[in-house]
């Protein structure tokens, strides 16, 4: 196997707060994209901080190379032609996103959404299909990592005026091709002008990035003052990484270089100049978990079956759990949701 040029290099202190790191895992290999190189990752042993990173960390010049046989594109089909259960599914999330968000649905959507209130897991889901954003129409939304605009052309609908950014070129041609406005790169590549939008999104981005503290300070320029910023990321202090470990899909090497626990996120934010931080984790579980047992099960994620019955309902049962447990564990939740203004 060829080695990567130039080499990752070691990373033995928080690159947050410059506490040591202690060992979590090594011998990690990519079980999900095939990149090269054989990796492990680190935990910051301040407490309040608590980031993992993955040491040895790639070096930033080969970042492309890991994302060779990289998918961010093409998932997820027309949600315009949705019909059957999950089209009335839909129409119940609609209720549930005009109760808690303001956007537009009849009184029948209305009290059918009231049972996703019951339901913690979808709860969750249906917050992140509205991106945690409150109606407002002709906001201007900014997401980067927009991939192939599925997002974006669903928030399009609700009135959003919306824009992506994305470094794979597939995805943007994809988004392109639906006539979302996708532009290709990174964020601060984009220059845009000082708050020019209302709110700006970042789906699972945060831990891809060599500098997630400068991508922080960059989203925070563009928004206008008020302009409210909401990004998820896997929590590394999950109940999953617990239970599965090494194998636990979150890690994700050598592509996830930083994972933030809800407490070094919302320190992030703050540091990035971002007011009224919120930052919780969230029971929204079921694929994270499920892929986790697949690598631990067959050592890999198949992309073309999804999950079994059982491994559905098994699924179900602990996002369950997980909300439980967060009564008195509020950090267990999978996935970090933050939400901050400018
Ligand atoms: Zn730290």
């Amino acid at each position: 196997m060829e080695p990567l040029q130039p080499p990752p290099r070691e990373v033995t202190h928080c690159p947050a707060c410059g506490a040591p790191g202690e060992r979590l895992h090594s011998g990690l290999r990519d079980r999900l994209f095939g990149a090269p190189g054989e990796w492990g990752t680190r935990r910051c042993s301040a407490p309040a901080c608590g980031l993992h990173w993955i040491d040895p960390m790639p070096d930033p010049l080969t970042l492309g190379e890991l994302y060779a046989n990289y998918y961010t594109h093409g998932e997820g089909g027309d949600e315009e032609v949705e019909t059957g259960v999950r089209g009335l599914y839909r129409r119940l999330e609609a209720g549930y996103q005009a109760t808690r968000w303001g956007y537009p649905a009849g009184w029948a959507a209305r009290c059918a959404g009231a049972l996703l209130y019951l339901h913690p897991g979808r709860r969750a889901g249906a917050d992140t299909r509205v991106m945690y954003l409150p109606a407002r129409a002709d906001g201007a939304l900014l997401e980067v990592g927009a991939g192939d605009g599925s997002a974006l052309r669903r928030m399009a609908r609700l009135g959003w005026q919306v824009e992506g950014v994305d470094f794979d070129p597939a995805a943007v041609a994809a988004a392109r091709a639906k006539g979302v406005d996708v532009r290709l790169g990174d964020l601060a590549a984009q220059d845009y002008e000082e708050g020019r939008f209302d709110a700006l999104t970042m789906v699972h981005v945060i831990e891809h990035v060599p500098d997630p503290w400068a991508l922080l300070t960059e989203a925070r320029r563009v928004l206008r003052p008020g302009g409210r910023l909401v990004l998820l990321t896997p929590n590394p202090s999950a109940f999953g990484h617990r239970l599965f470990g090494a194998d636990w899909r979150g890690l994700e090497p050598p592509r996830h270089l930083h994972l933030f626990p809800p407490r070094a996120l919302a320190e992030a934010a703050r540091q990035a100049g971002f007011s009224q931080v919120r930052c919780q984790a969230v029971p929204r579980a079921r694929g994270i978990l499920v892929a986790s047992r697949m690598l631990r099960e067959a050592g890999r994620v198949d992309p073309l079956h999804g999950p079994t019955p059982t491994q559905r309902l098994w699924a179900e049962g602990m996002e369950w759990l997980e909300w439980l447990f967060g009564w008195w564990s509020p950090e267990v939740g999978e996935e970090c949701v933050l939400i901050a203004q400018r």
